[in-house]
């Protein structure tokens, strides 16, 4: 049976560390770290997440400020609002939250938020930084996920790594943060042929493709460690994830469940990059 990777635990002691570390830099400079999210129109699973993100602010002891503007927003208006907030000194970090309305264009909010600030890591300048490897901020799901691994004491230097999903915001840069550690990486996706095949080599398997419980045992090895960023309803309308975890938990040696394993990190990797645009921000 496999170790459960909990993800609840860990983000528990990080956001103890963000919490003290705030603490300290406040008590040093007087500066507090400060996030802004933005949010357009009332998609609830949005507001769900962005009001984690406001709690996880007060938890860590940071200032924040949630915008919520309405659906009908415009891009000059949205426009406005985030290059006020690159000039405010009280935000460090600025995050607009996705899906954004259909008539924004998501690409150009993003690229108008100063990089120093692009605390999702999603800006050009910062995706650039992360293929170089000289970087502030990591995207925060990819980071999680690194994190809860080294927690595990799970070493991938020199081990196969197979990530499923190519997305920007995950499996591109979650292939980027495996090769950073030295291992061996393939990155899979909806055209890869004998998906099993390459599957079953990897000491390590990070699913990201957005189909529930996709992952059976069958495609793993004996004793791969299976880490699992999706968040998928099932038949039920239960939360899981793309591993079939009653499955897999018994042949992987480690495994991540869903709800509780890499979700509850990727908000606390955004106050990791708070804090260091926080401090960073006094380094100019
Ligand atoms: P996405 O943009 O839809 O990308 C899905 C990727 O999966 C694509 O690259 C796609 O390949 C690939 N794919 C789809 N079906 C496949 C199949 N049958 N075999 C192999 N590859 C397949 O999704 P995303 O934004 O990366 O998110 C992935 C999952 O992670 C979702 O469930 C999302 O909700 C979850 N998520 C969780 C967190 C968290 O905090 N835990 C954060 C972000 C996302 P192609 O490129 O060929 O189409």
């Amino acid at each position: 049976m496999a170790t459960i990777i909990d993800g609840k635990l860990v983000t528990a002691k990080i956001r103890e560390e963000i919490k003290n570390e705030s603490a300290a830099f406040e008590k040093e400079t007087g500066v507090k770290p400060g996030l802004a999210v933005i949010i357009v129109g009332d998609d609830p699973a949005s507001q769900v997440y962005v009001r984690n993100k406001g709690k996880a602010c007060e938890e860590v002891g940071f200032y924040s400020e949630i915008h919520r503007l309405p659906e009908e927003t415009t891009e000059e208006e949205l426009l406005s609002l985030v290059h006020s907030l690159n000039e405010n000194e009280k935000i460090h970090g600025i995050l607009v939250q996705s899906p954004l309305p259909k008539h924004l264009d998501e690409a150009l909010i993003v690229n108008n938020i100063r990089y120093e600030k692009d605390v999702d890591a999603f800006h050009p300048v910062n995706v650039g930084k992360i293929m170089i490897g000289d970087y502030n901020f990591l995207p925060c799901t990819p980071a999680g996920v690194m994190e809860l691994l080294k927690a595990y004491d799970i070493n991938v230097c020199g081990k196969e790594v197979a990530v499923v999903g190519r997305s920007n915001i995950v499996g591109k840069p979650q292939a980027m943060l495996m090769l950073h550690a030295n291992a061996t990486v393939t990155i899979c996706h909806s055209r890869t042929k004998n998906l099993s095949e390459v599957l079953n080599r990897a000491d390590v398997v990070v699913m990201a493709i957005g189909k529930a419980k996709f992952l059976k045992a069958d495609m793993i090895k004996e004793g791969a460690v299976v880490i699992d960023v999706g968040m998928n309803r099932d038949e039920n309308g239960k939360l899981c994830g793309d591993i079939d975890f009653e499955e897999c938990e018994k042949k992987a040696s480690y495994i991540t469940p869903v709800p509780g394993g890499v979700g509850p990190m990727t908000i606390t990797m955004l106050m990791k990059n708070t804090l260091t645009a926080a401090k960073t921000s006094l380094e100019k």
